[in-house]
């Protein structure tokens, strides 16, 4: 029970932090969908350390909520004081630079991501296979079948460097990849 505490706590305060926020597609998800979809896919591929998927429904919580060192500064220090320093670790790892541009930043997640955490693997994984799902169901707007495969491709990239820790989701990755492919060529 302790465990389902802090889940729900962390779906709440993400649920807060990004309660103006939509996905990017056509339908205009509300953007909590996608951190519950991340930790769901966690979950079912059997993951259940709970700072992991705490980690998860908060992952993009300091990414998109926050801008400029101080708002950051603050939101980790409250992350930290609510769930804990794994968590708050965690979800640092797979927050970009914002300082960086677009590009940079992509570079940046195919160099980093073979250093990160085994929690940070698992959650970059589940978050690409989400976002490649959306980019399929509800893809964004404007998007060119070029643009959708480019970022199939970098997401593979990624992935390959954060193999290994859970074969199953793996291999759900790979298959997602490749349905998706399908579909646009
Ligand atoms: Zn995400």
């Amino acid at each position: 029970m302790e465990n389902l505490n802090k889940i729900f706590k962390a779906l709440e305060f993400a649920a807060n932090r990004h309660k103006y926020q939509t996905r990017k597609g056509v339908g205009k998800i509300p953007y909590i969908n996608h951190p519950i979809r991340v930790a769901k896919t966690l979950i079912d591929f059997d993951e259940d350390d709970s700072d992991l998927i705490v980690a998860a429904l908060l992952h993009d919580v300091v990414e998109d909520t926050a801008q400029g060192e101080q708002q950051i500064k603050g939101l980790s220090d409250l992350i930290l004081q609510m769930f804990g320093e794994n968590v708050l670790l965690a979800v640092l790892e797979v927050t970009d630079n914002k300082s960086l541009s677009v590009e940079e930043r992509k570079k940046m997640q195919v160099q980093l991501t073979p250093r990160l955490s085994d929690r940070a693997k698992k959650i970059k994984i589940a978050d690409k296979i989400c976002n490649i799902q959306d980019i399929i169901d509800d893809p964004p707007e404007g998007w060119s079948e070029d643009r959708k495969i480019a970022y199939l491709d970098w997401a593979k990239q990624v992935v390959s460097g954060a193999r290994g820790l859970n074969h199953e989701m793996d291999a759900y990755f790979d298959e997602v990849y490749s349905t998706s492919m399908r579909k646009l060529e």
